[in-house]
């Protein structure tokens, strides 16, 4: 099987019917950019550069983040490169960064809100990212967005970092897309709403899957309503696709869903645009995707969207729409 993934490396993702869909990384480092490049990634659909900000002791200066993101950038060369903008908090705490503790993290001051909080912090990483932009294809991703203030606000902040630097005289990419992960179930359901000022969505399911059903990530007792199946998630997955193919949008997919070969079919049919996984399933991917039909899984979500349990869509994808 290996071998016959790996002669895939260098092919476009092209399923049988002729449609074309993007297989990306997720990456924590520009280290990774080796192992993407090596199993065929034609993007990264997400960097988490929260990994930057850990294990050491102050923040990173804006000048070492310039160049970690333009480490990317350009080991990228010119491919989609999908920068998240910090996402602390949660699980992921900063030894420098003294913050009240709080009873529910996963519901507290992380990601967007932390940034919003304390926007110096969060100007010197737009302004990191806007100085690296001009060594590749850069979007920008805003994490844990539950607003449309909250997506203006930092959006205005990053417009009015690119007009100093321009006034300073620093290059500045004029393409760069500026796009939101939804992984909150308000997100999903005004979707339609983002996408008129959004330029694309990025699907975080872990997160998106934990906030719908109420189920701490992290937590064993609970871990059955992790459900990337359950047609809750599904139906938000295609409401947040139809929404930005009707304003000319795309959508990816960056949690551990996009890999999974129950959910491909799924997704393919549902149209998503972007699949984000770790690089070492990339090329199992594309050779099932390559064997798949859109049309004919387009002709199949219907059917899967009106199904009760996640158990009952498991079961029909294994037994109509595996080993295609
Ligand atoms: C997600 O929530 O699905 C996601 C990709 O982000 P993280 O796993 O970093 O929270
Ligand atoms: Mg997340």
């Amino acid at each position: 099987q290996k071998a016959e993934w790996a002669v895939l490396k260098n092919e476009a993702t092209v399923t049988k019917d002729g449609h074309a869909v993007e297989l990306g990384a997720n990456i924590g480092t520009p280290k990774d950019i080796a192992g993407v490049l090596e199993n065929g990634g034609e993007a990264v659909g997400l960097y988490r550069t929260e990994f930057l900000y850990m294990g050491r002791d102050q923040f990173p200066t804006e000048d070492e983040q310039t160049e970690a993101y333009a480490a990317v950038l350009k080991g990228m060369n010119g491919k989609p490169t999908v920068v998240r903008t910090l996402d602390i908090g949660g699980d992921k705490e900063l030894s420098y960064l003294d913050l009240p503790k709080e009873l529910n993290p996963f519901l507290g001051l992380r990601a967007i809100r932390l940034c919003l909080e304390m926007p110096d912090l969060f100007r010197t990483q737009l302004r990191a990212l806007l100085r690296a932009s001009v060594h590749g294809n850069l979007k920008i991703m805003f994490p844990m967005i539950a607003t449309l203030e909250e997506f203006r606000q930092a959006k205005a902040l990053l417009l009015e970092e690119k007009a100093k630097l321009q006034e300073e005289g620093i290059a500045v990419s004029d393409s760069i897309e500026v796009g939101i992960m939804v992984e909150i179930p308000s997100t999903a359901v005004m979707a339609d709403v983002f996408a008129k000022e959004v330029d694309f969505f990025s699907i975080g399911t872990n997160d998106l899957i934990q906030y719908t059903f109420a189920a701490d990530r992290m937590n064993e007792s609970v871990s059955y309503l992790y459900q990337p199946f359950n047609p809750a998630i599904l139906r938000m997955v295609k409401m947040v696709i139809d929404a930005s193919h009707k304003e000319g949008k795309w959508t990816g997919m960056c949690g551990e869903m996009a890999g999974d070969e129950i959910a491909i079919p799924i997704l393919l049919g549902l149209g998503l645009d972007e699949f984000s996984m770790s690089a070492s399933s990339i090329l199992k991917a594309r050779a099932q995707l390559k064997k798949l039909s859109k049309a004919d899984m387009e002709s199949q979500v219907d059917h899967i969207l009106s199904l009760s349990t996640s158990a009952e869509v498991e079961e029909y994808v294994k037994a109509n729409l595996l080993n295609a």
